[in-house]
């Protein structure tokens, strides 16, 4: 599968006017959301071909990555003369990407469309790897397809503005694609400053965490294998944001993910003898950072339950995608209920 074109840059006007030359395109129409409209438009307002173009914004926030919005958006751009030469640039976080990719997707049987991320979970995540789609019927991504942007602007201009948990959301990301890598950039990220931190060596970081994932995405486009090593810290993080829903208290997705990565080194090194100083260093830096998920013994059937239900849980065994060590995967790992149990004890004593 050839590599999408990536664009690494703090110079935005540039980039755009780079992407759009791959293109043989009549119009061009700018999709955001109500937050990116008024924070991160302005900042490429200079850029002609953004100046120029019409905008179509959506509601922000999750629950409006729906069906809703995308016949509002398909609507506006029959409105505006859309055609197939058209080409739709997504700016905003991963709700714009997802349902901006989608509309792309089937409108007219495809447009062309370049995603600008400007949250971080946007730029590490959301806007590269093909996954587009909205929620539909009460489920996640219910309704989507496999379309790769044709090209994703990184850029950490936009991160400004971004509220700190909203840093801290996307950067659990990046420490999983870490883990899943190597050891030297597993520590330039865990010596990052990430909410004060510098712009440049932010985009650095983002550059190798961006390629981690698109070279896993390349290796295996649909899932089917490789690509769930991307699971790593979701098994247990999952079963942490249902709880604490249950509980109605909200946690934001990348810190369960933060926590869920720390429980899953536990069990790593319950299987696998996943070594202690790096699951020490990754637990301080979640500690300070992310803070802790409280749970006590009283909860460990409730995890366990939510953790056998996990899609990627078969035929009564709980999987997981666990290492060996940083950058040594063991997919599909199956764990018992008495080392989940005991994984939960060793989290506790980490974090709590
Ligand atoms: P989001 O798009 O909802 O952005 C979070 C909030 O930040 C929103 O209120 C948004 O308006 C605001 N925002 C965006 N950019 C901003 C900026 N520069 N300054 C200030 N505020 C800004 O959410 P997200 O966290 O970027 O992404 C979550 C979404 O991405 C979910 O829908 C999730 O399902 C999806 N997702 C998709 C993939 C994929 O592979 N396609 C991967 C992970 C997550």
């Amino acid at each position: 599968m050839e590599h999408q074109q990536i664009i690494f840059s703090n110079d935005i006007k540039e980039a755009i006017g780079t992407s759009l030359k791959a293109f043989d395109y009549n119009k061009v129409v700018i999709l955001t959301d109500v937050n990116t409209q008024q924070l991160a438009l302005p900042k490429v307002a200079d850029v002609p071909v953004i100046a120029q173009s019409p905008c179509i914004t959506i509601k922000s926030g999750d629950t409006n990555k729906n069906i809703e919005a995308a016949i509002a958006v398909w609507k506006q751009l029959e409105t505006i003369g859309a055609t197939r030469r058209t080409v739709i640039i997504n700016i905003g976080g991963g709700v714009v990407t997802d349902l901006g990719g989608f509309a792309a997707s089937v409108f007219k049987r495809g447009l062309r469309f370049i995603n600008v991320p400007t949250t971080l979970l946007g730029a590490v995540d959301a806007s590269i790897g093909g996954k587009t789609g909205i929620n539909f019927n009460g489920l996640k991504n219910e309704i989507g397809v496999f379309n790769e942007a044709d090209a994703v602007i990184i850029s950490t201009i936009f991160f400004d503005t971004l509220p700190a948990t909203e840093k801290l959301s996307g950067y659990a990301e990046m420490l999983k694609h870490g883990l899943l890598s190597d050891r030297q950039y597993l520590a330039a990220l865990l010596n990052h400053d990430i909410i004060n931190g510098d712009h440049n060596q932010l985009l650095e970081l983002l550059r190798q965490s961006v390629i981690i994932k698109r070279d896993i995405v390349a290796a295996d486009p649909h899932e089917q294998g490789l690509r769930r090593a991307l699971n790593l810290g979701h098994t247990v993080g999952h079963a942490f944001e249902s709880l604490a829903m249950k509980r109605c208290e909200h946690v934001p997705h990348g810190y369960a993910v933060a926590w869920g990565l720390v429980a899953e080194l536990v069990l790593s090194h319950i299987a696998y003898k996943f070594p202690t100083e790096t699951l020490h260093a990754v637990a301080q830096f979640v500690k300070e950072n992310y803070g802790t998920f409280h749970i006590g013994c009283d909860d460990y059937k409730e995890i366990l339950a939510l953790m056998h239900h996990d899609k990627k849980s078969q035929s009564g065994e709980i999987n997981c995608s666990l290492l060996a060590d940083v950058g040594d995967l063991r997919l599909g790992s199956t764990c018992s209920d008495d080392d989940v149990a005991a994984a939960l004890d060793i989290y506790r004593d980490l974090l709590q």
